[in-house]
């Protein structure tokens, strides 16, 4: 006898045995209870989630004597018949017949009238690879079709098939199949079969299925042929998937940043004989396990793992930190999506292990200039002898939220106080350029930007953070241990402290708005929201007191950059200073004070 695949063997011949799809089966068995069926269906949807087998069903059940519940009876003299021979039902693959004259051939055909039933049904699979010719051709028996005609076509592609056909048919959308309906689908059709089976295994093969029902029915085939009962271990091995201890080894390096034992563990799965695009998948999905594990109380259920499987995911999960699994997903997805392109594989899933194993980094020069400048001023400061690391965290914190920002703790504790009223956003305030008479919007806020001291108590973030800090910074001082910054804050506010429009603060204030917007800016906005403005004549001096930093900006690339914003804004010199630590402690202390007499028509210098 020939071997039947599980797909064809336990095909539904009735439609309660169709998997999920209510919503299209519940259309289509009340139309044949009422005798008002259409001439013409499409039914759209992923492969394997029951096109076909529903078009079939429905195809016997319109001819049905006395349907069920608008199901074929398969009693019926009508049903016996078409069990036996079935040329009423026509099935045509559009993928191997597309011509125009196999079109022709139907146009002729479906003139006669069905030999059993009361229809002729005809199924076209996969219509979308249908010709443009061949779609005329059968656009004009839609047009004008014999009583006794009904058109079923499926297709994975709705978007190619022409308007004028799609107008003429009632669309049913099919869907993906969930996972625990495949998993029922199969230990149905196991427990039929009278096989024996681990209910893991079965799970792992559901989601394997990915939402198609014939796709995992012809893995559970290729997993029964591997042992007589289903095992867990059975269908991670035919699946090609890494052992997973193996992963489990991996992905707890990395989550930890223990670099060299995650290489290791990857090396050995490659040595293996794993394809990189084997693993990656694999290492996804564990990250998936660990993060459900981390923040499902019910985990165990959803990931339905053997004990001790599930028991060592768990304790990845619990060891790892919540952001530093969403960010090893966040840099395996897009090295997966990459993988098609790299010239080697191999080295793109490494560098991807390397940089899920280094927390809060990237490895991008951006990212290490700026860590390196966090360096350095934390340097200069203890060579200062200022209260040295005043605020290790924070500023360690800070070189550690390079451009792309990271989601920090400071941001989490903002969004949970009450909101304040907040300062207008950025594009809100007036144009430099307009009368000082005109800025009524709010107050200037540009010079606050310019204080390099005021700024390390806070993380380098972008500048929409900033109401979000000023309001826990006055909403918690403590969190905030500089007093001055919060009362400045609140200075700001009041109307009366707009800065003179020419100030070099606001020049600079302006400035840096202009920069923010440009693509591209994010290390060169970065370096200069911590630069001191001040005006030497026609020249408008920008100072730091971190080499790194007055380094970068005087490289051609990036003073060009300066160069462009600062002309759009009439500033024609400008320069870029490095100053000595003692200068830079004198010139904190002279910054201070026009902080503090900043509401007062004062000259400090
Ligand atoms: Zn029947």
């Amino acid at each position: 006898m020939a071997h039947l695949s599980l797909y064809r063997k336990y095909r539904p011949a009735t439609f309660d045995k169709i998997v999920r799809q209510e919503h299209v089966v519940r259309v289509l068995t009340h139309q044949i209870e009422r005798g008002e069926v259409g001439h013409a269906y499409l039914f759209t949807g992923p492969r394997g989630t029951g096109k076909t087998s529903v078009a079939r069903i429905f195809a016997r059940a319109v001819n049905c004597e006395h349907p069920v519940n608008g199901s074929p009876c398969g009693k019926c003299p009508v049903c016996q018949a078409l069990s036996v021979n079935s040329l009423d039902i026509a099935e045509i693959d559009a993928a191997s017949n597309n011509g125009v004259n196999e079109m022709r051939d139907l146009r002729e055909k479906v003139q006669y009238p069905p030999v059993s039933g009361r229809y002729k049904v005809y199924i076209i699979d996969e219509v979308h690879m249908l010709t443009d010719s061949a779609f005329n051709a059968l656009l004009k028996t839609l047009e004008e079709p014999p009583a006794h005609a009904i058109f079923i076509l499926a297709t994975t592609e709705p978007h190619k098939i022409p308007a004028t056909i799609l107008s003429r048919c009632m669309r049913l959308d099919f869907k993906l199949i969930p996972e625990e309906d495949l998993e029922k689908h199969l230990a149905g059709i196991l427990d039929e079969m009278g096989r024996p089976y681990e209910q893991e295994a079965v799970a792992a093969i559901a989601r394997a299925g990915a939402g198609s029902d014939r796709d995992m029915l012809s893995i559970a085939e290729m997993c029964l042929a591997y042992g007589d009962k289903l095992t867990y271990e059975g269908v991670t091995s035919v699946l090609g998937s890494a052992d997973f201890m193996t992963n489990a080894a991996l992905v707890g390096a990395m989550l930890s940043g223990d670099m060299p034992a995650a290489l290791a563990a990857a090396e050995g799965a490659l040595a293996e004989g794993k394809s990189v695009g084997v693993l990656l998948r694999d290492i996804l999905s564990f990250l998936n396990g660990v993060a459900i594990a981390k923040m499902c109380p019910n985990a165990e259920k959803l990931l339905a793992l053997p004990r001790e499987f599930f028991a060592e995911t768990a304790r990845i999960a619990k060891l790892a930190e919540g952001r530093a699994i969403l960010r090893a997903t966040e840099i395996f997805t897009r090295t997966e999506n990459e993988l098609r392109y790299a010239s080697s594989p191999r080295i793109s899933l490494e560098t991807a292990v390397l940089r899920a194993a280094m927390p809060q980094t990237d490895l991008d020069a951006d990212a290490l200039i700026l860590r390196i400048c966090a360096l350095e001023k934390q340097v200069a400061a203890l060579s200062a002898g200022a209260p040295a690391a005043q605020q290790p965290v924070l500023q360690s914190r800070s070189a550690a939220a390079p451009v792309p920002r990271a989601l920090s703790e400071e941001e989490g504790t903002a969004e949970e106080l009450p909101p304040l009223p907040e300062p207008p956003p950025l594009e809100e305030i007036p144009p430099w350029e307009e009368p000082a008479g005109q800025v009524s919007e709010g107050p200037a806020r540009p010079p606050r930007r310019s204080a390099p001291p005021r700024e390390l108590t806070g993380t380098r973030r972008s500048a929409e953070d900033v109401p979000a800090k000023q309001s826990a910074a006055e909403q918690a001082p403590a969190a905030v241990p500089d007093a001055p910054f919060a009362a400045q804050t609140a200075a700001e506010r009041s109307p009366a402290t707009a800065a003179p429009d020419d100030s070099p603060e606001a020049v600079f204030g302006l400035f840096l708005r202009r920069l923010r917007k440009l693509p591209k800016s994010g290390v060169v906005y970065a370096l200069c929201r911590d630069l001191a403005p001040s005006r030497e004549g026609e020249t408008l001096v920008l100072t730091t007191d971190v080499r790194t930093v007055s380094d970068t900006l005087n490289a051609d690339k990036h003073r060009s950059l300066m160069q462009e914003v600062f002309a759009q804004i009439g500033v024609a010199q400008f320069e870029v200073r490095f100053a000595t630590a003692d200068r830079a402690e004198a010139r904190d202390g002279i910054e201070q004070l026009k902080k503090d007499f900043s509401d007062y028509p004062v000259e400090i210098k």
